[in-house]
């Protein structure tokens, strides 16, 4: 079966799923279907990858940058990665399909912060992901935050029953691997804290040995985020299909 996947990917991942993740881009650059949010609409490259990353929704600062997880979340998490696949931001992103729960800045909380995207607008975004996960056929899912793996699981659940476990789901009508991973915002201490510091370690290790990923990433040096090694292992050379930087982008 595994060799047969395999063989239907390599053939899918030619330039039909390209095509198809940059016109649903270009659709998703001109969706007005939110009236309380602040645009522009912001998504990942169309990167064709088996991985696929779903983040809450964008900050006020990505619009600027044109991506997700642009700013100072971003670079935790890109760090969190860099040292469990000894992969950069770069590397990470020209092989690992970023989306999100809400492709729009859902604007600032009444009490400070940005706001959750709310459930009517969770709704309205979710056909895109519908879309990303029919064009890519993920192995694996991994959703950042709360509110995305709330989404992915289809259940709201505890961070500490959740984070540092792998599990199967029916994610959009597919069958997947789920590794949640809590959101790397400076304003939560759960992730540097006990036991969330371990679980996000957990978390990192099931993802850097996931089939999925060690097609995607030859490992230089791995290391858990508390400077322990996590695992260092020659791999395969990347089956993704990274746009050249800027294409597919809004
Ligand atoms: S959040 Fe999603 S559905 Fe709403 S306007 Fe932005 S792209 Fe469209």
């Amino acid at each position: 079966m595994g060799s047969h996947r395999a063989g239907r990917f390599a053939r899918n991942l030619g330039v039909e799923p390209r095509r198809k993740l940059l016109a649903l881009h270009r659709q998703m650059d001109g969706c007005r279907l939110c009236p309380g949010v602040l645009g522009p609409v912001v998504h990942g490259e169309a990167v064709t990858s088996r991985v696929l990353l779903v983040g809450q929704a964008p900050g006020p600062r990505e619009g600027t940058f044109g991506r997700p997880f642009a700013w100072t979340a971003g670079k935790t998490m890109f760090r969190w990665f860099e040292r469990a696949l000894g992969a950069g931001e770069e590397e990470f992103r020209s092989r690992v399909y970023i989306a999100a729960v809400a492709r729009c800045f859902p604007g600032k909380a009444k009490g400070g912060g940005d706001r959750r995207p709310d459930a009517g607008e969770v709704a309205n975004c979710r056909r895109y992901l519908e879309r990303e996960v029919a064009i890519l056929e993920p192995e694996l899912v991994i959703p950042v935050g709360t509110l995305a793996i709330e989404q992915v699981l289809g259940e709201k659940a505890p961070l500490v029953e959740v984070v540092g476990r792998q599990r199967r789901v029916r994610y959009h009508g597919r069958e997947m691997e789920v590794v949640c991973l809590p959101h790397p915002s400076g304003a939560s201490t759960w992730p540097r804290t006990r036991p969330g510091a371990s679980l996000l370690e957990r978390s990192l290790r099931l993802i850097s040995r996931h089939p999925a990923v060690a097609r995607l990433f030859r490992r230089s040096k791995a290391v858990s985020p508390s400077g322990g090694a996590l695992r260092a292992a020659p791999l395969r050379p990347s089956r993704a299909h990274p746009l050249p930087r800027g294409a597919g982008e809004g």
